[in-house]
């Protein structure tokens, strides 16, 4: 059987989670890396203020870059 599991869950959390059974099918257990929804949004958010920090620093240089919370 193929178990869905999250990738990001122990960098972001702290310890893995198990999404599922992606499925039933043949004789053992494998598994397969996705991200859940939770991960997702913190990744998205992660990548989005590299970006926005980079463009700053391309436009403005350091001396106006805003404090990300
Ligand atoms: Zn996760």
């Amino acid at each position: 059987m193929l178990i869905s599991r999250c990738a990001w869950h122990p960098r972001y959390h702290g310890y893995p989670l198990v999404e599922g059974v992606a499925s039933w099918s043949g004789w053992g257990v494998k598994f397969t890396d996705g991200i859940c929804a939770d991960c997702a949004v913190r990744f998205r958010d992660e990548y989005r203020a590299f970006f926005e920090r980079r463009q700053l620093d391309d436009t403005h240089g350091p001396e106006v870059r805003r404090q990300v919370a």
